[in-house]
């Protein structure tokens, strides 16, 4: 178990559940970094005595100095604060918990570095996967997921020998949207896109999850955590999120992992890796499940699955212009700017019109990242 953590995204909703681990553990925070949400930062500092935080926001690191000035903590600004959080020499593992691209340098920073890293940040792996991997190997740290299914599927893969993954079967909610048609999304609101049956989550992953594209984000993920082809990969629809993911083995025997609804769950494997404590999360109660569901994923209805599978197919920076572009497209779709069918539409567009390149290295990854928002804005 690691005794030492750097959080970074502390005040999202994975932070938050990150820290509830943290507290029941009993291990200690070196640092803690946020975009701009002080007030909670703050509190979060005064309660785990990190050596150090950070807030993105530059705006706010002077009133963030201010209110810690009586206490020994050292508050760093900007973008380089957060790298230099993310290569702290007293922590031993990285728990990268913030939203967007925007985790991925301090992903690198953090390998650079020798930290062990705890990965929920998954937009990290889609642009950066090929560039992220090669970092690992070289520096010769590791990966732990934190995401729910591919936390499953790496529980179930503990054990089994290697090259004996068949495919993995990665289960999805659906989200609040599910069994509904095309004429019946065009005009669903922000509020109904918010309503996710089954998870409480950060509201781009919620957005992510009511259009699929958080399933198409994960196929990627997938790919690069296991070493595995499209081909391998197959996504079940799956209503109650009681199966987080399966694998199935060379024999068909197939392994999934269960439990609650409850982040904790994977937060905390991936910290305690490989060992097991009593958890914050319930304990399953298979006398109240009623029943277990399992569907096909609609693709045309569903359509950013599909773009993120071809993105894939397609690799270079063609991943990274599919995130852009939904990056992009969902904070409009949260200003009421666009219509909810807008945002695969605006993904396939930037797909289209923005060529893609192989070989990349981190500056083509940022480049790509760019034209995809600036296509998205021009609308
Ligand atoms: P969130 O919006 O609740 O929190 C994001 C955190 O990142 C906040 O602390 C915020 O201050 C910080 N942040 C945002 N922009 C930043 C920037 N530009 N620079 C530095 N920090 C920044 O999001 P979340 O739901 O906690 O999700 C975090 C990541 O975990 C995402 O990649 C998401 O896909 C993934 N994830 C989340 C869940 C979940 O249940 N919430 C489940 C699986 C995976
Ligand atoms: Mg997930």
């Amino acid at each position: 178990m690691y005794q030492n953590i750097t959080l970074l995204g502390s005040t999202g909703s994975i932070g938050r559940q990150t820290l509830d681990v943290v507290r029941k553990l009993g291990i200690k925070v070196c640092a803690l970094t946020a975009n701009n949400s002080i007030k909670l930062l703050e509190e979060q500092a005064r309660e785990f005595k990190p050596r150090a935080v950070c807030i993105a926001d530059e705006n706010k690191y002077l009133e963030l100095k201010n209110n810690l000035a009586d206490t020994d903590i050292k508050v760093l600004g900007g973008n380089d604060g957060i790298l230099e959080c993310a290569k702290l020499s007293e922590s031993d593992v990285v728990v990268n918990a913030i939203v967007g691209i925007a985790g991925l340098r301090p992903t690198l920073e953090a390998i650079s570095a020798k930290k062990d890293i705890a990965l929920a940040n998954k937009e990290t792996l889609v642009t950066g996967g090929e560039l992220v991997k090669k970092a690992i190997r070289e520096n010769g740290v590791k990966l732990l997921p934190v995401d729910s299914e591919h936390s499953a599927i790496f529980q179930c893969l503990q054990g089994t020998p290697n090259g004996s993954l068949k495919k993995i079967i990665l289960t999805a909610s659906g989200g609040p949207f599910f069994g509904k048609t095309r004429d019946e999304l065009e005009n669903v609101t922000v509020k109904d896109a918010l309503n996710h049956p089954n998870w409480s989550m950060g509201t781009k992953i919620t957005i992510d999850s009511a259009t699929m594209m958080n399933k198409g984000l994960e196929v990627i993920e997938a790919c690069h955590l296991f070493s595995v082809g499209l081909e391998q990969i197959e996504v079940v629809v799956h209503r109650e999120s009681i199966i987080h993911s399966m694998i199935e083995l060379n024999d068909n025997a197939v392994i999934a992992q269960l439990g609650t609804a409850d982040m904790r769950i994977p937060i905390q494997y991936a910290i305690t890796y490989p060992e097991r404590f009593e958890s914050p999360a319930e304990s399953l109660d298979f006398t109240t499940l009623r029943s277990l569901t399992f569907a096909k994923p609609d693709r045309k209805v569903f359509e950013c699955l599909a773009l993120c599978e071809e993105a894939f197919r397609q690799g270079g920076v063609m991943p990274t212009i599919a995130n852009g572009a939904n990056e992009a497209a969902v904070a409009l779709f949260l200003e009421g700017k666009i219509g909810f069918l807008d945002i695969p539409k605006l993904i396939k567009k930037a797909m289209i019109n923005i060529p893609n390149k192989q070989n990349i290295n981190i500056d083509d990854v940022f480049n790509a990242d760019k034209m995809a928002r600036e296509l998205v804005l021009k609308g």
